[in-house]
């Protein structure tokens, strides 16, 4: 069944322009990655420093680049397509066709585009994410260009995601996101990461809590849905109370369709890092993170999804040297306020378990 005759070779030659990162929750719904800005215009975060993009200088791809791109990933569909049907599934996508080619063409295992195409297809070819840290940023009759002609170029999209900076959003026109919203632009992922504002200044995230509310508002008026991304921790020990408080109180303000949490850890070559190298700040243990998410959620007055689908999120070892995450790191999270309660318990029982047996924030560090 897995002889290919076909020109199923031109599946080597042909590949498309991929950034570092996207939302866990991209990964598992294997989106199909089209990058339309590279690195972040901002880099200034002081956690973050642009770090997962190796620092580099923030660029605007021009629309034909990216719709050259789009065609790329077309053609990928097509000649996988192809073999689907010569090996007679019918143009059905699975782990036979998989296996067929790699086995038949090694190199393509190596193929960041082929693997991001052949897995968005085998997973139905339902989401897309446009890189990289901002997309927003650029001018919005390019965006719309660029959303129509991938939506265009594959109609079975229903969800068509991107990272934004608040700021931006809070910069941006609500007739231009009304614009983007209509041309396909399904979902924002915003990283408020506090919604106190000594501590956003501190890190300098570059934007108010004011300014988070706002922008939260206008994505979510303009008919998009809104990813929150949370750090539990950031404001160490000293500030770990109105850390909670305010991001609750933020939160509250803009009542988004998710929440996110990604726990504050010290990474190489941030300038937070050398913060904490130097004694200035005092990381929160296990049990007073719990505490700082426990004041958090018992002040949620929100109908959101608060999701805590990564591996930073408590975990702790149990009797048998397992590694078990208190909390379900499945994308979906937990709906609040109906679930309210039951993590609010969760948290309870972490606060019961020894300190010890918890991972710490530091070994969290890549
Ligand atoms: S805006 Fe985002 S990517 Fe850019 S420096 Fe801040 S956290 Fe990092």
């Amino acid at each position: 069944m897995d002889t290919l005759n076909s020109g199923s070779g031109k599946l080597v030659g042909l590949s498309f322009e991929m950034g570092p990162i996207r939302p866990p929750s991209e990964g598992g719904s294997y989106s199909l990655l089209i990058r339309v800005t590279r690195n972040c215009p901002w880099n200034q975060c002081t956690f973050c420093y642009g770090r997962p993009y190796d620092h580099e200088k923030f660029q605007m791809r021009s629309v034909d680049e990216v719709k050259a791109d789009i065609d790329t990933a077309g053609l990928l569909c097509d000649e996988i397509k192809n073999v689907s049907w010569e090996l007679g599934y019918n143009g059905d996508i699975n782990t036979q066709v998989g296996t067929a080619l790699i086995r038949r063409m090694p190199q393509l295992g190596n193929s960041h585009s082929f693997i991001n195409v052949f897995n968005w297809l085998h997973s139905g070819a339902r989401t897309a994410f446009l890189q990289d840290a901002d997309t927003p940023i650029i001018p919005t009759p390019r965006l719309v260009e660029i959303i129509r002609y991938l939506r265009e170029k594959f109609p079975s999209l229903e969800r068509v995601t991107s990272y934004a900076r608040a700021k931006t959003i809070f910069k941006k026109k609500e007739e231009d996101l009304k614009d983007l919203s209509c041309a396909g632009l399904t979902r924002l992922h915003i990283g408020l990461e506090t919604g106190d504002d000594e501590l956003l200044w501190k890190v300098k995230k570059g934007v108010t809590a004011e300014e988070h509310i706002v922008a939260g508002r206008k994505v979510m008026e303009a008919g998009m849905e809104l990813s929150e991304y949370i750090m539990p921790g950031l404001g160490g020990r000293a500030m770990s109370r109105q850390h909670a408080e305010n991001t609750a109180r933020v939160l509250n303000a803009i009542n988004p369709d998710f929440i996110r949490s990604r726990p504050f850890t010290p990474l190489p070559g941030t300038p937070l890092f050398d913060v904490y190298m130097n004694n200035e700040l005092e990381l929160l243990s296990p049990h007073e993170c719990l505490e700082e998410m426990k004041i958090l959620i018992a002040g949620l007055d929100v109908t959101s999804r608060i999701c805590f689908d990564h591996f930073r999120n408590p975990s702790y070892l149990n009797a048998p040297g397992q590694l078990v995450h208190l909390l379900k790191q499945d994308y979906d999270g937990y709906k609040l306020p109906e679930e309210k309660g039951s993590l609010l318990e969760f948290i309870e029982k972490g606060l019961r378990i020894g300190e010890e047996k918890f991972l710490k924030t530091e070994s969290y560090q890549l």
